[in-house]
């Protein structure tokens, strides 16, 4: 693998260079503290001091909406409309963890084309970041990345090392000759040392994710699920923000001047009552405490029984998304049994409001 310098001033004339070819998405501040991946028409508009977006970068791949063919009396025509050639600038290790979790639920077993051919179109060019509070990822191993991504910018004082990871990657920086710089000297390496190091300092959260196969398993009766599914909202917010869900439904849309129907996809949660009702009206998982523990289970016990990692990379959305602090965070406190006194009191104030 090859590392190159960037000073930082050559950073923009860089993307615009490549954004010529292609679409560019990159952070963008949204409200105070609230950023999302945008296409971006001015460069001023780009924000890479963010921690996470509100949604990740899963809606680029399969947005929330979108129409996989026309059903016609003749046959099907597919619809890849949502596909089209793009720069995602930005991203940060966890969520290029996210997207090889589900290149192997979309793409290892059956492959999706609706997937496939908007990753394929997709380069990916991460960067590197500062956690928060809620961020988990150094407890998930997703905070440095190795594979998955075209190149990754690690931000120094005044210039960026720039990993190249494919050869679309290498392909990318001959776009602009003579700005990336070879000669990484003996003072960026201790720079880049540096900054490792009080980064991975800075990890304010620490969950120990080996133990959570079995601590599940253990407490898959215990009342605490059903305190839990008594707070939820089933409003299926934590599934749209994270960045490994990847459940969805489909729709059939008549279109019936044409004798045509267009079938489209949309995003679906299994945090919500309707998505484990089947015909006549029978739901196998009628009540929140069940659903939450099936949530949890994919994410803390089946994935890492399989794959040795957990189906969470640590990006800390559910912790700031949940209205009533359910999450990653506080489900594996309570599996471990740590005190949360403030926690469940504060739950059941909401439950009897
Ligand atoms: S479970 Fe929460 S922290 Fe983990 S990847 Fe999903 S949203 Fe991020
Ligand atoms: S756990 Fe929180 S975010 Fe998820 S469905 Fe329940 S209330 Fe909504």
């Amino acid at each position: 693998m090859k590392i190159v310098k960037l000073k930082k001033e050559n950073l923009f004339p860089f993307l615009e260079s490549l954004s010529k070819e292609a679409d560019l998405w990159a952070p963008v501040q949204k409200y105070e503290n609230k950023h999302s991946f945008q296409l971006i028409k001015d460069f001023s508009q780009i924000d890479l001091k963010y921690t996470r977006t509100i949604l990740p970068p899963k809606k680029l791949f399969l947005p929330p909406t979108f129409n996989m063919f026309l059903a016609t009396e003749q046959g099907y025509e597919e619809d890849f409309s949502h596909v089209t050639k793009k720069i995602l600038f930005g991203i940060h290790p966890c969520d290029i963890h996210g997207l090889l979790i589900l290149d192997r639920f979309f793409q290892h077993v059956f492959d999706d084309p609706y997937y496939s051919k908007a990753r394929q179109n997709t380069l990916i060019l991460g960067h590197s970041c500062w956690p928060d509070e809620n961020c988990m990822c150094k407890s998930t191993n997703t905070h440095i990345i190795e594979e998955g991504y075209d190149l990754f910018f690690s931000e120094l004082e005044t210039a960026y090392l720039v990993w190249i990871g494919s050869s679309e990657g290498d392909d990318c920086i001959r776009i602009k000759p003579g700005i990336f710089d070879e000669d990484i000297t003996d003072e960026d390496i201790q720079i880049y040392i540096k900054w490792h190091n009080e980064r991975d300092k800075a990890f304010q959260v620490d969950i120990n994710f080996i133990a959570m196969p079995d601590l599940m398993e253990l407490k898959y009766e215990n009342p605490l699920w059903e305190k839990l599914g008594d707070a939820c909202l089933a409003c299926g917010s934590c599934s749209n923000v994270c960045p490994t869900c990847n459940c969805y439904n489909v729709l059939d849309k008549p279109l019936l001047n044409k004798y045509a129907s267009e079938i489209g996809r949309c995003w679906d949660a299994c945090t919500l009552e309707s998505y484990s009702e089947v015909a006549g009206g029978e739901n196998f998982r009628e009540k929140r405490a069940q659903r939450l523990k099936l949530w949890y289970t994919h994410k803390l016990q089946a994935y890492i029984s399989k794959y040795g990692k957990p189906a969470c990379v640590g990006c800390g959305r559910c912790a700031s998304t949940c209205p009533v602090d359910i999450n990653v965070q506080t489900v594996a406190k309570a599996l471990e049994g740590k005190d949360m006194d403030t926690f469940w009191n504060r739950l059941s104030k909401e439950v009897t409001k």
